[in-house]
């Protein structure tokens, strides 16, 4: 079988092209772009920089569908394949052309439970296939968000639920890696809505209108602090009220780590214990 990755939450990773462009403060320690400068010269992050095709990528997704029938077999799921850890599969400076051929590639992938991930959540209507949008979104791709701040979660998460309802997306998820600050899910206030949102649920409370509206949810979070050089620290209570926040709507939720060693704040309390927080799917 191809390698696997070691990211808990996903089997696959894969990247039909490198390179991105910083976009928010969960990218400010951005791995990609520190191994783009590490193995590839460093020429592939920011605006003008042309993003680098990966050539492996196709024979790589055809390999983990042929053998995705093992997988199941062994597993008793289908594989899930992260797309995309080193860029952004909804990036603007992508030509438009890879963009057609990843997503044609995607939908023969049929065995395979496709996990994409954005910070560009607005880019996603535009950008997917016309047939997506006319015929519907395939049944084994998912989309993600990454959100890192409130902020984000109340500019992002309802435009990403909008998403969900107007293509009928089969699953939509939360990636809160780097988690820098306390969020509540259950309270958004979207700066293109005139509701409060909780993602969890799905209730819109709308201000003028209808004063209630049900709608699809979030349906799993994974939450992160961060690794690496000069990594910002996550507080664990950061993390316990997510977990809360889950926990009381029933949403799956995945503590995939606390972060770096630089611990300004309080130790973790004993009784924290990330192991025993139940894996997302
Ligand atoms: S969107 Fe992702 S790949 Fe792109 S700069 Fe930000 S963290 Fe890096």
């Amino acid at each position: 079988m191809c390698a696997q990755t070691k990211i808990e939450w996903t089997d696959y990773t894969l990247n039909w092209w490198e390179g991105c462009q910083k976009v928010g403060p969960g990218c400010d320690h951005c791995y990609a772009e520190a191994r783009d400068k590490r193995f590839t010269g460093g020429t592939h992050w920011g605006p003008g920089a042309p993003r680098r095709k990966v050539k492996g990528a196709p024979a790589k997704l055809r390999k983990i569908q042929r053998e995705a029938m093992a997988f199941n077999d062994a597993q008793g799921r289908w594989p899930r394949v992260f797309c995309s850890s080193l860029s952004d599969v909804f990036d603007n400076a992508v030509p438009e052309a890879w963009r057609h051929e990843f997503f044609d590639a995607l939908e023969e992938a049929d065995s395979c439970s496709v996990q994409l991930l954005t910070k560009r959540v607005g880019n996603v209507a535009r950008m997917i296939p016309e047939s997506w949008g006319r015929i519907g979104w395939p049944a084994h791709i998912g989309l993600m968000i990454t959100v890192v701040n409130q902020q984000e979660a109340d500019r992002d998460i309802p435009k990403l639920l909008d998403l969900k309802a107007r293509h009928n997306i089969p699953w939509v998820g939360l990636s809160m890696e780097p988690l820098l600050e306390p969020v509540d899910l259950t309270r958004l206030q979207p700066t293109i809505f005139e509701a409060e949102v909780n993602a969890l649920t799905g209730v819109w409370n709308w201000k003028n209108g209808p004063s209630r509206k049900e709608s699809p949810a979030v349906d799993w979070v994974i939450v992160g602090g961060e690794s690496g050089p000069n990594a910002r620290p996550m507080h664990p209570d950061w993390a316990r009220s997510l977990l809360d926040q889950c926990d009381t709507s029933g949403t799956p939720f995945f503590m995939k780590q606390m972060g770096g060693k630089r611990k300004p704040f309080p130790a973790i309390p004993n009784d924290l214990d990330v192991k025993a927080f139940p894996e997302a799917c």
